[in-house]
């Protein structure tokens, strides 16, 4: 199968999106048609001397022109067929490697909540997670970690001369584990690593914020409250004894907002989740209005539900693109909060992918040139984005995935992880998807992460499968958006930051 493809936007322009080799085109007709039957027959390409197409003649000369450049391109590696070969393996130097420049670490700092959300990733609609039994993770799980990873990153395996390391508590609620936060960072700020910088970060239900504002500030953390817009709009966040936290939380804030006006403009930010108590306008209009932010909306994770509760869940969640549309402030929230509008979300992702000005490393872009290996599916090495920490002592990738996917421990003993035993294992899976990625078209800019998929362990079938059909209508659509409103292309590249 080949990858590249000529697609038609809605403002009937065609274009050559070659994948492999990072370009998106623009294609006039007679090259479009040239392509198009190489891609039919490669052995058979009979160009007449005459082509009429959309009512307009084009003469030999004209067609001989296109056929020079289509020449050119394919001597210049376009038009190949995708090998198997081209699908790389993970070995554990390279994991090992991630974990050494690993710039976030986050522990699951309790089990325990105060409150109990209806629809928590944690409670009653998911079955992927260690069973909640209240527990604190110990300071001593934390210092074995932190002094396995600062072996690590004082090693030379570590590339950077200076180091933001972000050490992120996350729960459960994790305030209800200040004994153990306070110690973590005691801990830290005492370590002898002068290239490493240490900053804070927390998501909370804000119902202890009153107590523990002063340390917080003092540390500079960067907080996320998880507010969902109103009183109604939040009462699925409730406490133990079924009472809408909604108060309790609203009053904390503003205390935090009155006493340190500045760090709350600073360092506090929001987040919603949206489900069929709220609506995209509805938290927009809110925390607006209320606290002068736009928060980041986010619908109700669809991976891992119990089979007893789908039909709950289907109820209960909300899609963001479909509760944006109805919204009748829809022009104020896009223009106030451009990543909440998810045509232009869609749009970064896919200039992130397509645009070949993205580079993940410094020394990537020494090497766009070189051949590209792919490891198949997009899912991160292990460690290039974060390692998380459970309450359990599991070592994760991060918090997103289900905890059966732990690739090793932490123990008051001390931290087990065999980078080839994680390089093999993840391996395995690639195995088994190999064969779906190379009739996709989505090979070289996947983003479907394979703990994602069910039935890992045995024959997973991907949900991100993209035929040409699917594909092409994927790239007519981002293109016709920038056809339609350029200037979003320089406001994504100069306002957004892809962490
Ligand atoms: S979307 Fe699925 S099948 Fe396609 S490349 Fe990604 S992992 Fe492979
Ligand atoms: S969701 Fe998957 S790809 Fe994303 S950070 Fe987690 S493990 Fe990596």
């Amino acid at each position: 199968m080949k990858s590249d493809i000529i697609f038609t936007t809605a403002n009937n322009n065609k274009y050559l999106s070659a994948p492999a080799n990072n370009y998106i085109i623009p294609a006039s007709p007679v090259f479009s048609y040239i392509v198009e039957q190489f891609i039919k027959n490669e052995n058979d390409l009979n160009l007449p001397d005459k082509l009429v197409i959309n009512d307009k003649e084009y003469l030999k000369e004209q067609i001989d022109y296109y056929y020079n450049k289509f020449m050119f391109l394919k001597n210049k590696g376009f038009f190949l067929k995708k090998r198997k070969d081209e699908f790389g393996k993970l070995n554990g130097k390279q994991v090992e490697w991630q974990l050494a420049n690993v710039d976030h670490l986050v522990f699951e700092v309790t089990d325990a909540c105060n409150l109990k959300c209806k629809y928590c990733g944690y409670g009653e609609f998911y079955a992927d997670y260690d069973e909640r039994v209240n527990k604190y993770m110990p300071f001593e799980i934390a210092r074995e970690m932190i002094s396995y990873l600062a072996a690590l990153w004082q090693s030379p395996l570590n590339y950077s001369r200076n180091h933001n390391v972000t050490i992120g508590f996350y729960g459960g609620e994790p305030l209800m584990n200040m004994d153990f936060i306070k110690s973590v960072i005691d801990y830290l700020e005492k370590l002898p690593i002068p290239k490493i910088h240490f900053n804070w970060s927390m998501t909370t239900n804000a119902l202890l914020l009153g107590k523990n504002m002063d340390f917080l500030v003092e540390k500079n953390f960067n907080i996320l409250i998880s507010l969902d817009g109103n009183e109604e709009n939040h009462s699925y966040r409730v406490k133990h004894n079924n009472k809408n936290s909604f108060r309790d939380v609203l009053q904390n804030i503003k205390q935090l907002q009155q006493k340190y006006p500045d760090f709350f403009k600073k360092n506090v930010n929001f987040n919603s989740v949206l489900h069929n108590k709220n609506s995209v306008s509805e938290i927009f209009n809110y925390i607006k209005k209320e606290f002068d932010k736009n928060p980041s909306i986010n619908e109700l994770n669809d991976v891992g539900i119990r089979p007893e509760k789908v039909e709950e869940f289907k109820k209960t969640y909300r899609n963001n693109y479909q509760s944006l549309q109805q919204a009748e402030n829809y022009e104020e929230i896009i223009n106030e909060s451009m990543l909440n509008n998810p045509d232009f979300k869609g749009l970064v992702s896919f200039m992130s992918q397509y645009s070949g000005n993205i580079f993940e490393k410094y020394t990537d872009m020494l090497s766009v040139k070189i051949k590209k290996i792919y490891l198949p599916s997009g899912t991160c090495t292990p460690f290039s984005k974060k390692i998380f920490v459970t309450v359990n002592g599991k070592i994760l990738p991060c918090e997103r995935i289900g905890f059966q996917h732990a690739l090793g421990t932490v123990s008051k003993s001390g931290v087990e992880l065999d980078f080839e035993k994680i390089a093999q294992r993840i391996n395995s899976y690639y195995e088994k998807i190999t064969d779906q990625c190379m009739s996709c078209h989505r090979t070289q800019t996947c983003v479907q992460c394979i703990y994602y998929l069910d039935k890992l362990d045995e024959r997973p079938v991907c949900k991100g499968f993209t035929n040409e059909k699917r594909f092409s209508d994927y790239l007519a659509s981002n293109i016709s958006y920038l056809e339609n409103k350029p200037e979003d292309f320089k406001k994504a590249f100069e306002e957004v930051s892809i962490g």
